[in-house]
């Protein structure tokens, strides 16, 4: 049988969970779930490169709920590790839904709320742990988590957890840990870090990857204007709002200070309001903008890259990347908000000269071109003023020190013909 052909029920999965499935409506398995349900059955180590969006979260909550089948005993048997609260709320909420006609205890464990309402659930038993690394250890510190009878370890996005730091919580987890486990490790992208932690944490792990360039090809249509300035991107962006087939957008930016700045320009002109969420906005105000987004209430969210990870939004209909993220892989994670699992999306990138080194970078990545769309004449194309000149060459350098460390850089190499003596700037 060809793996495209395989159904929820070509898998060992029981009777509950296939009627679970059958009531999320899913009839097709995505091809991670294809690949990763089957190895994490026998009971393999594995690492699965697989972006949010793809289905990843049902590959390896299916087998662990296949495998822990019931409730048995008061202490976890499982732990999932992932880096934020919003993707621990998400992952709670599928394995929820999934182990609905099972009596499977899953309690969420994370920051940024007092610990004692979690060590009362975790009190009243428990079959799955999902937590950050900090607050897991927390909890375990004070003697409130019994964690011999663990059988299966799983890390989701894997590269988070790292790049926010948690590696030295995940060592001390790890020696709390019954050395026979199971271990899963998922990422989104799969750099030199994290071969590191799955070298420390995997056991002849099985490798499965499902390729970006893959998703992106299939569900998700790219283009990129190329833009003088801010200005014109505000009234590019203000231009593409008036269609109605925009219904559901998530504008990227690359820093908190423009979240905030566009959010302005858009509460004042654009229909459906907008809000921007990001790390300096309180838990509460960010799980709020992305609850009315989800819900269809609002049609604009703003977000930086951090502040975006791992929400699983439904039916994003744009994504548009209002700059250029500066390490690549964001891109892929961005533009995989939109097209979900079988749903089709849009991608919309607005690229400086500044930002077009990085640009390219993205097309290697993704071995494609992504098509030129033509700025509509309605748009207005202000000059670029100076202050913003010098900033986008500025930007422009670091965008080529990234790809380039001994590159020196045209607007520093300008900052260095300064007479030592005089210390006076000389004039050209
Ligand atoms: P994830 O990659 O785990 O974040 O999943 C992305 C979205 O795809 C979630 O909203 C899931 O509910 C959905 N999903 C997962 N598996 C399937 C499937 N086999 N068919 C349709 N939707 C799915």
């Amino acid at each position: 049988m060809s793996q495209e052909n395989l159904t929820f029920e070509d898998f060992k999965l029981n009777r509950q969970l296939l009627n679970a499935i059958e009531d999320m409506g899913w009839t097709k398995t995505t091809e991670i779930q294809q690949k990763a349900i089957p190895l994490v059955l026998s009971g393999s180590d594995l690492v699965g490169v697989a972006q949010t969006g793809t289905g990843k979260t049902a590959a390896y909550t299916l087998p662990l709920l296949r495998k822990l089948n019931y409730a048995e005993i008061d202490h976890p048997r499982a732990l999932i590790l992932a880096p934020t609260k919003e993707l621990i709320i998400q992952v709670k909420g599928q394995i929820e839904q999934l182990s609905k006609y099972t009596d499977l205890r899953c309690v969420a464990l994370y920051g940024g709320i007092g610990a004692k309402a979690q060590i009362e659930e975790i009190k009243k038993g428990v079959d799955i742990i999902i937590a950050t690394p900090g607050r897991f250890m927390e909890i375990y510190l004070k003697g409130e988590l019994v964690t011999k009878q663990i059988k299966t370890m799983i890390m989701d996005e894997a590269d988070r957890l790292m790049d926010m730091g948690f590696m030295p919580q995940i060592r001390k987890i790890l020696e709390v840990m019954p050395t026979k486990r199971q271990n899963l490790l998922f990422s989104a992208t799969f750099p030199a870090r994290v071969e590191v932690l799955a070298g420390e944490f995997l056991d002849f792990p099985k490798r499965i990857e499902v390729t970006p360039q893959a998703t992106a090809a299939t569900t998700i249509t790219q283009t990129v204007y190329h833009t003088d300035n801010f200005r014109t991107k505000i009234n590019l962006l203000l231009h593409l709002l008036t269609n109605p087939a925009l219904t559901k957008v998530i504008v990227f930016v690359n820093s908190k200070a423009i979240a905030d700045n566009i959010q302005h320009f858009l509460e004042r002109k654009s229909e459906g309001g907008a809000r921007a969420i990001h790390s300096n906005k309180g838990q509460n105000a960010r799980i709020n903008a992305i609850r009315t987004f989800e819900s269809g209430e609002l049609r604009v969210l703003v977000a930086t890259d951090v502040s975006a990870r791992g929400i699983d939004i439904q039916d994003v209909s744009h994504v548009i990347n209002f700059e250029v993220p500066m390490v690549y892989e964001e891109y892929i994670h961005r533009i995989g908000r939109t097209g979900r699992a079988f749903k089709e999306g849009i991608a919309m990138t607005f690229a400086t000269k500044a930002e077009e080194l990085q640009l390219k970078k993205i097309e290697e990545v993704i071995h494609e071109e992504i098509t030129v769309a033509k700025i509509p004449s309605e748009v207005a194309v202000p000059p670029t003023p100076k202050e913003e000149l010098i900033a986008m060459a500025r930007k422009f350098d670091d965008a080529k020190k990234l790809a380039d460390p001994t590159f020196k850089g045209a607007f520093h190499e300008k900052k260095q013909r300064v007479d030592p003596k005089k210390k006076i700037t000389k004039k050209k």
